[in-house]
């Protein structure tokens, strides 16, 4: 028998089964989906990589023998290797890249990170043991608390013994030691989320008239045999997460498996402990700040079957459930849903591969949906479950849009208006809270010289650097590659003192409210002050609990978060991510401004929404201002469909990226010329229009060049394989790298 394998750190050019005889010493213990090792190349040196398949007979006249097989816990299943094969196909990975992506970190290494639990008992009869007790012989009180317990208990693991008063590790030791008591070794899982216990309690939900029309509908299609697919268009405070967790106990009613997917900024310590809760010890929680050791831990839990429920961000998706019954994507609209490295999958792709292959159910949901979803459930693809009433009857917020030219006319140069200032104040005067949005961190986001009308830009990257004020004084940083110098004071370039500090980001936002309102307790929230998730976390729960009246921050204020003393919402800039050059830009805007507006007026209490902006006319600031979702599609998909842009074609981009520039120009024109003869030649029959190359929106990041092209096509198995094609020829270039994107989130 022979074993064809992918070897796992293969380069593009040679990620291609190769055959390795199966030694009698490991026959039987291969099988399709093992890892194991192989000696590869003219050096023999060992390798990992998987087995895609046995087979009876190779080709390969100097076959060599499998080394030997890797843990058999972490091998992949058949639905795994499925998703590996399709992530390949479908994103031009390499295969070992799709493995490292459905695998757990820390599953690939030798020895796995596995810990064992150790199980006491008493090793002596119960007389013996309490004649002990009883009599001198035995003088630590610890030991004697440890043997106590055991006797009463029967057994216990480490961690209970040494809970007990006076019990530390050494006296288990002696008492090991002595032959007074023994213990078992039984695998563990480590999981942070176990102190909500293993029961779990479902309390009823109560749903609303129009809440239990939308859930009628999902669960039709969740009791229909074959694989479908649900978007839950619900505006924001519709409530979409009661209808959601009715169709998980319903789904797990069936005795099926569920996977529900949220963005990172959304897995809030309150969503958890809503779903901890409720589904106690079946669930599993994952996401990107867990320990390696407790994300193979909790991968380990879901295949053998110990979680019927996993909630998590993006890779969470590949989540080893047996038994799928419903596949969850919360606020579906989301960039991070896209992955932006090697497989660069998107989850709902990845969703709709594993329902079809599962029949079960994928349900989308979002306020605001992307255009490629809500096109698809307005041409019947995806059935649209609408919910277009907040729950509770509470209004949607008013808002009012400010025109900060005005402002300026009237000479006030602060970031804040009056009608914002007038609105916060009332806010406090009534004891209410305030989210203020601004999509740019630090202090100034540029400094430019009055004299020479230079700008300072990063050494290493084509960006203007960010000036931020920290307790030392203020410095420079680059937000693409974390370079920092000290503020100067005078122009690098001429040496002239008068500078300008143009655009505010949150920390000038912050030093102006403490100037204007000084008793309002302010907590700013961006990536300088949540260097963790768990400082995120911690201001979430602090502003829930009030320690705050204003919380300032960058998108992670905006997404999902129910705060119900929230009565104003202000959005410091609409136009920063108005007038990027990206055909997504006013798809992105609109659902940014829609998402922050909503946040405001939840409970009953009514809202209100103050929109700064330089564009007070846009079309786009003004649907969002109505929540008027309807409106902005019909509008985009229009324009979408004049210009061909998807979802009425494909879009691929093509990065070319090298340190050396004039090598990189001579590549591009290279790849331009191949392009050329493979569509004049053996692609001939492929309509394809290509753009550029040219320069990407920030041509040096960290020192390297970036060239872009962009093919507008339609992806089918033929046009993936001229891709492929490509990525075979350009992997094998010194000096420059070639990277496919098909279908990017943003161009
Ligand atoms: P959405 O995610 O659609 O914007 P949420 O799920 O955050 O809306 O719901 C808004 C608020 O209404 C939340 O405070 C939620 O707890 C409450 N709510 C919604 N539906 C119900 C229900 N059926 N029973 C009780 N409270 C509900
Ligand atoms: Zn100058
Ligand atoms: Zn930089």
């Amino acid at each position: 028998m022979f074993a064809r394998v992918y070897i796992l750190d293969a380069p593009y050019a040679i990620d291609r089964p190769f055959d390795y005889l199966i030694p009698a010493s490991l026959s039987g213990a291969i099988r399709r989906g093992s890892l194991v090792t192989v000696p590869f190349g003219a050096q023999n040196k060992l390798r990992r990589a998987a087995c895609a398949a046995l087979v009876e007979t190779t080709e390969n006249i100097k076959v060599k023998p499998v080394h030997a097989v890797l843990d058999d816990r972490f091998s992949l299943s058949e639905e795994m290797l499925g998703l590996c094969l399709f992530l390949k196909e479908y994103t031009l990975c390499t295969f070992g890249e799709a493995v490292r992506t459905v695998l757990p970190p820390g599953a690939l290494s030798e020895v796995p990170n596995i810990r064992v639990r150790k199980i006491f008992r008493l090793a002596r009869e119960r007389e013996e043991i309490l004649s002990l007790l009883s009599g001198k012989s035995l003088r630590s009180e610890g030991q004697k608390c440890a043997l106590r317990y055991l006797l009463d208990i029967g057994e216990a693991d480490s961690v209970l013994l040494r809970e007990q008063p006076g019990v530390s590790a050494a006296h288990i030791g002696a008492l090991v030691e002595k032959g007074l008591i023994a213990y078992e070794e039984e695998e563990d899982y480590r999981n942070p989320y176990a102190h909500f216990g293993t029961k779990g309690e479902r309390k009823p939900i109560c749903l609303s008239e129009a809440q239990q029309k939308a859930y009628d509908a999902i669960e039709a299609l969740l009791l229909s045999a074959e694989a479908k697919a649900a978007l839950l268009y619900g505006i924001t405070g519709s409530g979409k997460t009661q209808v959601i967790m009715k169709a998980i106990d319903r789904t797990m009613a069936e005795g099926k498996s569920v996977i529900m997917l949220v963005p990172e900024i959304a897995l809030t310590p309150q969503t958890v402990h809503i779903f901890c809760t409720r589904y106690g010890g079946r669930v599993a929680v994952i996401h990107s700040s867990l320990s390696q050791g407790e994300r193979l831990d909790a991968f380990r839990r879901i295949r053998d079957g110990k979680v019927d429920l996993v909630i998590g961000t993006r890779s969470a998706v590949f989540a080893p459930l047996s038994n799928l019954g419903m596949i969850v994507i919360d606020e579906e609209h989301e960039h991070t849903y896209k992955s932006e490295s090697d497989p660069k999958y998107h989850a709902r792709d990845v969703a709709a591969y594993r329902c079809g292959q599962s029949g079960a159910l994928m349900l989308l949901a979002s306020a605001t949906p992307s255009l490629e979803s809500f096109y698809k459930a307005k041409n019947g693809k995806y059935t649209l479950v609408p919910l277009r009433e907040r729950y509770g009857g509470a209004k949607l917020p008013t808002a009012v849009i400010v025109d900060m030219r005005e402002e300026l006319r009237l000479g006030n140069t602060s970031p804040i208006s009056d009608r914002l200032l007038t609105a916060l104040k009332n806010v406090y005067d009534r004891e209410q809270q305030a989210i203020l949005f601004l999509n740019r961190r630090g202090y100034h986001s540029q400094i430019s010289c009055k004299k020479c009308g230079d700008v300072i830009t990063c050494p290493r990257c084509s960006v203007s650097l960010t000036h931020h004020t920290e307790r030392g004084g203020s410095r420079l940083l680059c937000h693409l590659c974390g370079h920092t110098e000290p503020a100067p004071r005078t122009c690098p370039s001429c040496g002239s003192e008068e500078l300008s500090f143009l655009g505010y980001g949150t920390q000038r936002v912050e030093g102006d409210l403490s100037k204007f309102l000084p008793d309002m307790p302010l907590m700013r929230m961006d990536a300088d002050t949540t260097g963790q998730k768990l400082a995120y976390d911690r201001m979430l729960e602090d502003f829930r609990a009030g320690k705050a009246d204003i919380l300032l921050g960058t998108q992670m204020v905006t997404k999902g978060h129910d705060f119900p003393r929230v009565t104003l919402v202000g959005v410091v800039l609409a136009d920063t991510s108005l007038y990027v050059s990206d055909f997504r830009a006013s798809e992105r805007t609109f659902s940014l401004l829609t998402q922050v507006i909503g946040r405001a007026g939840r409970a009953g209490e009514e809202g209100i929404a103050v929109i700064q902006t330089y564009s007070p006319q846009h079309e786009i600031i003004r649907l969002a201002c109505r929540q008027d979702y309807d409106r902005f599609y019909e509008g985009e998909i229009a324009l979408r469909r004049a210009l061909s842009y998807p979802p009425f074609c494909d879009m691929v981009q093509l990065t070319l990226m090298g340190e050396d520039e004039p090598l990189l120009l001579r590549s591009a024109k290279e790849l331009t010329d191949s392009i050329g003869k493979m569509l004049g030649g053996s692609y001939s029959d492929l309509p394809m229009t290509v753009f550029g190359p040219f320069e990407a929106q920030v041509y040096k990041v960290n020192e390297r060049y970036r060239l872009r092209m962009v093919v507008k096509c339609r992806l089918s198995v033929r046009t993936r394989n001229f891709f492929r094609d490509l990525l075979a020829e350009y992997s094998q270039k010194r000096g420059v790298s070639l990277s496919i994107d098909l279908n990017p989130l943003s161009i």
